[in-house]
Formats: C-alpha cells, sequence, structure tokens
C-alpha cells in the first residue's frame, strides 16, 4: 500500500527476473569451479610497430575453457565476476600468468620476445586498498620488470577518483605503464588526462572501423592520435582488421596497431614478423 500512494514503482515477481538472478548466481558458482580446476587461459593478441610491424607488446586476454560448452568469451563471465567480487582472484591470476609468460619469453626468445605485456584490470581490482602491492608482488615472483607491464584501465574505472586513481600513481611509482582502454567511448575521455596518469591511450575500435571512409572517424582518429601526440602519450589503435584501415591510420600518425589484420590472440603468438608486414610496405 505504501508503495503505491508515494508512487513508487510495485516491485512483482517475474519470471525473467528470477530466471536472471538464478543464472548470475549459477554461474557465479561456476566461475568459483572453474577456478579451482583451472579453466581457465590467457591468450596474447600482438600490438605491432610500424613500418617494421614488430610484434612491440601483447594484450593478455582471458579465456575460459568450459568442460561443456566450450570456450566462453569473457564479455559473459568478466561482468559477472565484477559483480560477485571473484574478479578480485581471477584478475590476480592473470595478472601473474602474464607475467611469468613473458619472463618465459624473455628467458627464451631474448631480442624477439615483446617489450611490454598489457593486462587488463577491473574497476573492482584497482579500487582494492593494496592493489599495486599485489602487482609488486607478481612482479617480484615471475621476475619480470616493471617496465614490461602495462595495465589496461578502462574510463569508466578511474571517472570517479578515489583509490583508483591512487593505484595508479602507486603503480607508475613502481614504473608499471597505464593505458586508457578503449579511449574515446567515455563520458569524459579528454578530461581524464587531466586528472589520471596515463602513457597509453588504447583508440577504440569505433574509430577505428571506418577510418578509411571519408567524414567524422577518420576526423576523430586522427584528433585523438594529435591529443596523444601533443601530451606525450602512445596512442595504439584496436580493431584493425584491414591493410586500408592501416595504411589510414599509419598516414595520420599512428605507429602502433593492434587487430585481427596483424593477429588474432593465441596461446602462443609467432614474434617472428607477420606476413602482414611486407603487404603493409607495399601500400605505403
Ligand atoms: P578489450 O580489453 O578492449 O580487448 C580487446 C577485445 O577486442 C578482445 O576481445 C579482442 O579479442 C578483440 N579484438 C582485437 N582485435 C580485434 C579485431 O580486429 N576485430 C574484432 N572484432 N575484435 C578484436 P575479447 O578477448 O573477447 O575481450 C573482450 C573484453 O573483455 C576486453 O576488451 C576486456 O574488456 C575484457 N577482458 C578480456 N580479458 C580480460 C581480463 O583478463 N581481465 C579483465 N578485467 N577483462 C578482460
Ligand atoms: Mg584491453
Ligand atoms: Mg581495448
Ligand atoms: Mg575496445
Amino acid at each position: 500500500y505504501a508503495a503505491k500512494q508515494t508512487g513508487e514503482p510495485v516491485r512483482r515477481w517475474s519470471p525473467a527476473l528470477d530466471e536472471r538472478a538464478g543464472e548470475f548466481v549459477r554461474l557465479g558458482a561456476e566461475i568459483r569451479a572453474a577456478l579451482d580446476n583451472d579453466q581457465f587461459r590467457v591468450v596474447y593478441q600482438p600490438i605491432v610497430e610500424l613500418p617494421a610491424a614488430r610484434v612491440a607488446a601483447v594484450e593478455a586476454l582471458v579465456r575460459w575453457e568450459h568442460p561443456v560448452r566450450g570456450l566462453v568469451s569473457p564479455a559473459a563471465f568478466i561482468p559477472v565476476a565484477e559483480r560477485n567480487g571473484l574478479i578480485v582472484e581471477l584478475g590476480e591470476w592473470i595478472l601473474r600468468t602474464a607475467c611469468r609468460q613473458l619472463a618465459d619469453w624473455r628467458a627464451t626468445l631474448g631480442e624477439l620476445a615483446p617489450d611490454r605485456v598489457s593486462v587488463n584490470v577491473s574497476a573492482r581490482q584497482l579500487a582494492r586498498p593494496h592493489f599495486a602491492a599485489t602487482v609488486a608482488a607478481a612482479l617480484a615472483d615471475s621476475g619480470l620488470p616493471a617496465s614490461c607491464l602495462a595495465v589496461e584501465v578502462t574510463e569508466t574505472a578511474v571517472f570517479e577518483g578515489g583509490q583508483a586513481v591512487v593505484a595508479l600513481h602507486e603503480l607508475r611509482a613502481l614504473g608499471v605503464r597505464i593505458a586508457l582502454d578503449d579511449f574515446g567511448t567515455g563520458h569524459s575521455s579528454l578530461g581524464l588526462l587531466q586528472t589520471v596518469p596515463v602513457d597509453i591511450l588504447k583508440v577504440d575500435k569505433s574509430f577505428v572501423d571506418n577510418v578509411t571512409a571519408a567524414g567524422r572517424h577518420a576526423v576523430i582518429a586522427e584528433a585523438l592520435y594529435q591529443v596523444s601526440s601533443g601530451l606525450g602519450l602512445a596512442a595504439v589503435a584496436e580493431g584493425v582488421e584491414t591493410a586500408e584501415q592501416a595504411e589510414a591510420l599509419y598516414k595520420v600518425g599512428y605507429r602502433l596497431l593492434q587487430g585481427y589484420h596483424y593477429g588474432r590472440p593465441v596461446a602462443d603468438p609467432d614474434f617472428a614478423l607477420p606476413a602482414a608486414m611486407s603487404e603493409f610496405r607495399t601500400h605505403v
């Protein structure tokens, strides 16, 4: 009655709501079990440096090898792990795995190993009081130098400032690079650059998609490159799928590119110069 009188919406049970809550709980329990049963993998996608198309860095991306459902996309389970808090444990496992992997490649491949591994970090991890200490421990245990690690954070994770931004300053003090992921898609992308310590802008795929068509996207991709270079930041163009996109991005200044054109995320990328290199050179 009270709810009705004040005009508040009356909450009714609905099968859809119930199903979603059930699904959330069920998936959460499965993620917990998957952690215990070692069902997560980390794959690595090249970030190439033009014009030579050397693999300058890799981005670590998590995969779930579900025994029944097969490969589950992170889009399906990262949001759940973020909401139920398991992202803290999963994220630390990803971080440690990625640091160990690059330390391994450095030991076995020498010069051919990428300079850096970039690890995605959720808002919830970043907001924990000792996140930088967790990173420092992962570096120490793997023997990976801090300069070989970048953390990718989204604009929303750092938008409110607070502990997340404190953590970024602490990470920077360690020598870890900070990358702003999906740059340009947030509410205050440019504003953040004044308040958040950043080294790398990862320009979102949406600006890359139509970079070859005359129009807004090409102009924005170029403007975002100008902002990054004016501020002395590195710019990575995300989601490059064609040689034409690569060429257009190169023309407006981009030297760091990532996308299916250069390689999909895989467990063990080939760090020898990819075939795309010669293809690209004939275009420029
Ligand atoms: P993201 O960090 O922006 O990662 C880039 C996503 O774009 C990856 O999808 C990658 O496979 C995909 N991608 C790369 N190049 C291309 C391309 O040329 N075309 C297309 N269509 N897609 C491309 P993925 O691996 O499915 O990851 C999706 C998102 O899930 C990531 O977006 C990130 O936000 C989140 N995620 C993935 N791994 C982790 C992780 O270890 N920790 C956290 N916290 N989030 C993760
Ligand atoms: Mg990322
Ligand atoms: Mg990204
Ligand atoms: Mg993106």
